[in-house]
């Protein structure tokens, strides 16, 4: 079962937004101000981290939030946590993610089956 550290999640006062917060990265870029590039976080797998988030958007907004974004650090460094963690926030109703990488922003809208 694939682990990440997660430093903390960040929620919006504008809209049920949360952000992931990951450690570690395995870019140097010169200047970074991330914390996360060098700090261990709370070991987590997927499900504990999304047990986490959970709890901490019914705690400040009493539902689920409808986006997330997921930084660091490098959200790719293990894909098998990435992917699963995706595939979890899909299940409980997120309909828009943001992930932020070395350079790049990728947003993703997630189509709901019918
Ligand atoms: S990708 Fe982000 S966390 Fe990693 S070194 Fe660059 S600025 Fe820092």
């Amino acid at each position: 079962m694939s682990r990440r550290g997660l430093l903390y999640f960040t929620l919006s006062e504008i809209k049920p937004r949360i952000w992931f917060m990951l450690a570690g990265c395995n870019f140097r870029c010169r200047g970074c101000f991330r914390p996360a590039r060098d700090v261990d976080g709370t070991s987590l797998t997927p499900e504990e981290t999304l047990k986490k988030a959970e709890q901490a958007c019914l705690n400040h907004y009493g539902e689920l939030a409808t986006e997330a974004i997921i930084t660091g650090g490098e959200p790719s460094i293990s894909k098998e946590y990435l992917l699963s963690l995706i595939k979890g926030l899909k299940k409980k109703g997120i309909e828009e993610m943001v992930l932020i990488f070395k350079r790049f922003i990728c947003r993703v809208l997630l189509m709901k089956r019918k």
